[in-house]
């Protein structure tokens, strides 16, 4: 047990048919019908392998896009041939959920055996849309489809799917109810390292707070701040324009149409109040780069030209940036400080980054343009943790209970360690 949570280490698994949730959601290539990146599932290699190795009877239930805007929608074939791949042995893949073609082949699974089921947002009560509209609880979760028809074929139930924990679907929160459930290692691990992190950090401890999340950003930010976690936040990005605007700083016109056209322009009065509380932790930009024909300029708080749109801190920023995070024993890094996808305002995002790799403190790095700013600066391996879920992280460091954690404290108290 650990958080309250039972882990693998707690269940003998031999024999058992366990029906895994993992996060292996990835961008899609649709017309060669192939993913473009494997991260996601290269980090669910360990539980399955553990799983398989012990001899259970491997039931894997992923999703695949948005239901939404039906972006990277698709069925999780490819993923099948991936993992068969990355773990060097058979995984079956059948073109349903919890249909009655599925069951028959769970219920014929040898042990060790391994089967990735379709798309679950396939199911209707798995949508988006569901989880908004209707929020059913965690009891209701339990009476769906997916869950009536399958856990009857379960001995056990693991969710390692900590990227998608902040979402209340059926897949991640129902089974807890009727079924004993463990989370698996990758779950294990981000939430405790994240765990410690909000409990003990080592100070200073630094939170780098850019990009264009805000109301994310903002939540944050409080947090941190409010229970003394972070003893000092380095702003950038939007949300660094948004804080100057609130000061009363002139940032350009532009910078400020961006901000209404997104709908932000409510948060410039919210940032007025956090100032205020926490000014002395909070730091702004001292300048700002902007693009004009195609080049970098910069420019000074104070004497910014009317007409421009900030697109990065300027150099002087990201020096002092730089000194923070050397000095910093823990950093924490969630949102770009420009846009670092064009050349001419990658520099706050770089130079931030590069000093993640250079600094001696513990740096943990969430979001997925933050994970791919890393990427790019090559720094992935020289950080301390690099966070699969980006919406869970922030909602985790809000100090929200993960509705996913939430039912696997219930399993846990509810069916006890071993399931007996
Ligand atoms: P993450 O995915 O790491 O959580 P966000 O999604 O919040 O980060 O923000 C990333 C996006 O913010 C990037 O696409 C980047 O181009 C954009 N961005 C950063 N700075 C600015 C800025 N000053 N103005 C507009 N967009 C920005
Ligand atoms: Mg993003």
């Amino acid at each position: 047990m650990r958080f309250g949570i039972c882990t693998l280490d707690e269940f003998d698994v031999a024999g058992k048919t366990v029906l895994c949730r993992v996060d292996m959601n990835q961008p899609v290539d649709r017309e060669q019908g192939t993913l473009k990146s494997t991260a996601r599932i290269e980090a669910c290699v360990p539980t399955i392998r553990e799983l398989s190795d012990k001899g259970a009877k491997v039931v894997l239930m992923a999703h695949q896009g948005s239901d939404i805007e039906y972006k990277n929608y698709y069925c999780t074939q490819p993923h099948a041939r991936v993992l068969e791949t990355l773990l060097d042995r058979p995984v079956q893949w059948i073109d349903d959920v919890c249909g009655p073609a599925a069951r028959q082949t769970i219920r014929e699974l040898k042990d060790g055996e391994i089967l990735l089921l379709d798309n679950v947002r396939y199911v209707a009560e798995e949508q988006t849309l569901f989880e908004m509209k209707l929020r059913l609880t965690h009891e209701q979760q339990a009476k769906t489809l997916l869950v009536e028809k399958l856990a009857p074929l379960a001995d056990l139930y693991v969710c390692d799917a900590f990227a998608a924990a902040h979402r209340d679907q059926p897949s991640l929160c129902g089974f807890e109810q009727v079924l004993p459930s463990a989370m698996g290692r990758l779950f294990e691990t981000e939430y405790c390292v994240i765990s410690e992190l909000m409990e003990a950090p080592e100070k200073p401890c630094v939170f780098v707070l850019g990009g264009s999340k805000i109301s994310d950003a903002f939540m944050m930010m409080e947090t941190v701040l409010g229970s003394g976690v972070a003893d000092t936040v380095l702003t950038g990005g939007l949300v660094g324009n948004i804080l100057l605007a609130a000061k009363g700083e002139a940032i350009g016109k532009g910078s400020l149409d961006f901000i209404y056209k997104s709908n932000y322009g409510e948060y410039i009065e919210k940032a007025k109040a956090i100032y205020a509380a926490y000014a002395g932790r909070i730091m702004l930009p001292t300048d700002l780069a902007y693009v004009e024909d195609g080049v970098r300029r910069e420019c000074m708080i104070g004497d910014v030209p009317e007409a421009i749109c900030a697109l990065d801190i300027g150099s002087r920023t990201a020096k002092q940036y730089e000194t923070e995070i050397r000095n910093a024993r823990t950093v924490f890094v969630n949102g770009p400080m420009g846009v670092f996808e064009k050349a001419e305002t990658e520099l706050g995002t770089k130079t931030v980054f590069e000093a993640l790799a250079a600094t001696n403190g513990y740096t943990v790095v969430g979001g997925g343009d933050s994970v791919t700013a890393a990427a790019k600066y090559k720094v992935k391996d020289k950080l301390g943790y690099v966070c699969t879920g980006g919406g869970a992280l922030i909602r985790f460091l809000t100090g929200e209970e993960l509705p996913v954690v939430k039912a696997l404290r219930f399993a846990a108290k509810q069916f006890g360690h071993k399931g007996e």
